[in-house]
């Protein structure tokens, strides 16, 4: 018999429903509106997106029905392959199997557009016209232009400074899909505006980019927020991943003993692990799950978990997360995807619950795991997947110290195509490690929102 590497499914096999994993929570965690304190309902949210989405981001239900338009649209690239990394086996010499979801056979290489053809389905049903976003690396924007072109929506596209002049192709991307794209912070908004009058030369960060988003949609009726990570509705459209790996570990006749995403606003690891956490709750194994996130950018390792605006300039609800403080603007990572000041509050919950543990990597410990695995799978990974990668790795050699076969299942979130040039800085020997900012950190804390005397 032949080794099997590969694990496909057919389109029939995509989900029919998405996992909340609210349902399962006992204290699951509510978002506030800033001036009363009171939990957001529908109505607080429905001025910047659709009914149905707002309803998704509120809902306990445990499964929600995937709109079959939405899944017809999920076959142009799902079911998405799960592989025995073999060759990463080999080369680490470790008794553990080795498993990843790869993600980035999507149209623009990673997990965002699961979200971003949902949220366009919505938005068009609702007869919104524009939608407004921020990106970071330009995953988040190029997904949403996708989207809004196979739904023929306007996309407005605030992307991260740094990443703006780091990641031309990205913004190429997104033109080509039809999206309107703009370094942030802008001049085109009052919350770009403010930041730039006190520091001209900022590099910009998510927290910032929302901020402009938010702003647009609250101001025009036809343009809506569309989020790429940390709500709950995003989380939700994202269980599809988790849920095809399900079923394509029983085609492997294996089952994780761990499950290890990356986790920058959370959406990619939720989506991968929070299936597996539900079937746990629902009579099956327990998995371990490892949430890898920057060193430099550590919400989960270092961060608070505290009630915290979304963004920079206080426009979203208070959201209940580990965070860094909405004010503080991380230093320039390659994994811009990673650079965010908070985490989805479904992860910071699973967190608190002992249910998902984090680790903080070095960008260069993960950028050499992300040479290492095109060496041995032939996959060059996004920098943001590298630390999962290097996390997996971390755990692969800790079961080869100890002797243990166990089962170990990645997120490969996306490819790395358009960030060779940050390769050539790792593989020049020029990519340094930012160090954490304590400092930056311990002031943006101390500037955290007190709910209900805004
Ligand atoms: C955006 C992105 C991430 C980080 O976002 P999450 O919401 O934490 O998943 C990770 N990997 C890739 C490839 C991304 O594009």
């Amino acid at each position: 018999m032949t080794e099997r590497t590969k694990y496909l499914l057919a389109e029939d096999d995509i989900p029919t429903t998405w996992y909340n994993l609210r349902a399962d929570l006992a204290d699951a965690p509510s978002h506030l509106h800033p001036g009363t304190g009171r939990p957001v309902t529908v109505e607080d949210l429905v001025p910047i997106m659709p009914r149905a989405l707002a309803e998704q981001e509120l809902t306990g239900e445990r499964e929600v029905e995937i709109p079959e338009p939405v899944r017809r649209l999920y076959a142009l690239w799902r079911p998405s392959p799960l592989f025995r990394a073999r060759g990463l086996e080999r080369s680490l010499d470790t008794p553990a199997r080795l498993y990843y979801k790869y993600e980035g056979v999507s149209p623009v290489g990673s997990h965002k557009p699961n979200t971003a053809v949902a949220q366009a389905h919505y938005n068009k049903e609702a007869g919104a016209r524009r939608l407004a976003t921020e990106t970071g690396a330009g995953q988040w924007g190029s997904s949403l232009s996708f989207a809004g072109a196979l739904f023929d929506l306007q996309v407005q596209v605030y992307m991260v400074k740094v990443s703006y002049h780091q990641k031309p192709h990205r913004r190429l991307l997104m033109q080509t899909y039809g999206g309107r794209c703009v370094a942030s912070p802008s001049e085109e908004t009052e919350a770009g505006r403010r930041v730039l009058a006190e520091d001209p030369d900022c590099a910009g960060s998510l927290g910032i980019a929302v901020s402009e988003a938010v702003e647009l949609a609250m101001a025009d009726p036809l343009t809506n927020y569309a989020p790429g990570s940390v709500l709950n509705h995003v989380l939700l459209h994202q269980t599809v991943i988790g849920q095809e790996a399900i079923a394509q570990m029983a085609l492997a006749d294996d089952y994780p003993d761990v499950v290890v995403g990356c986790a920058g606003g959370g959406s990619n690891l939720g989506g991968l692990a929070f299936p597996f956490l539900g079937a746990g709750f629902a009579g099956g194994p327990r998995v371990r799950v490892v949430a890898a996130e920057p060193a430099a950018c550590p919400t989960l390792s270092r961060g608070r978990l505290a009630l915290d605006f979304g963004d920079a300039a206080g426009l979203t609800p208070l959201l209940r997360m580990h965070t860094l403080g909405h004010s503080y603007v991380p230093p320039p990572l390659h994994a811009g995807g990673l650079r965010y000041h908070g985490m989805a509050p479904l992860v910071s919950a699973a967190v608190e619950a002992g249910l998902v543990e984090a680790v903080a990597l070095e960008q260069s410990a993960c950028f050499a795991a992300g040479v290492a695995f095109a060496r041995a799978e032939g996959l060059v990974p996004a920098p943001e997947s590298a630390h999962a990668v290097e996390a997996a790795i971390r755990e692969a050699l800790r079961c080869k110290e100890e002797g243990r076969a166990e089962t170990i299942l990645f997120g490969l979130s996306g490819f790395g195509h358009f960030d060779l040039s940050a390769y050539e800085a790792h593989l020049s020997g020029a990519l340094h490690d930012a160090p954490y900012d304590r400092a930056g950190v311990a002031a943006a804390l101390a500037a955290l929102p007190r709910p209900g005397r805004g």
